[in-house]
């Protein structure tokens, strides 16, 4: 599988959560329901995102956030 910087992996992923919050905001403003369904899609996809893409570049072991890896100890930012 093709790796994404960490920093890539952090601007989509957070970039996905505004999006994701933002439709949850302006959905429930309007009273459009639809908008929260997408919403919540928008945030499953993130988290299946982070899921496949944060890892850590030595072991490939999942990590969230931080400098190190808690499994092999190494730098997240190699
Ligand atoms: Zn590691």
């Amino acid at each position: 599988m093709k790796k994404i910087k960490r920093k890539q992996v952090a601007i989509i992923g957070g970039g996905l959560f505004m999006v994701g919050f933002l439709l949850i905001l302006l959905g429930a403003l309007l009273k459009q329901f639809w908008l929260v369904t997408i919403a919540l899609l928008v945030l499953l996809a993130e988290i299946i995102f982070l899921v496949v893409f944060n890892r850590c570049p030595h072991c490939e072991r999942y990590v969230g956030a931080g400098t190190y890896c808690p499994y092999c100890g190494k730098r997240l930012d190699e």
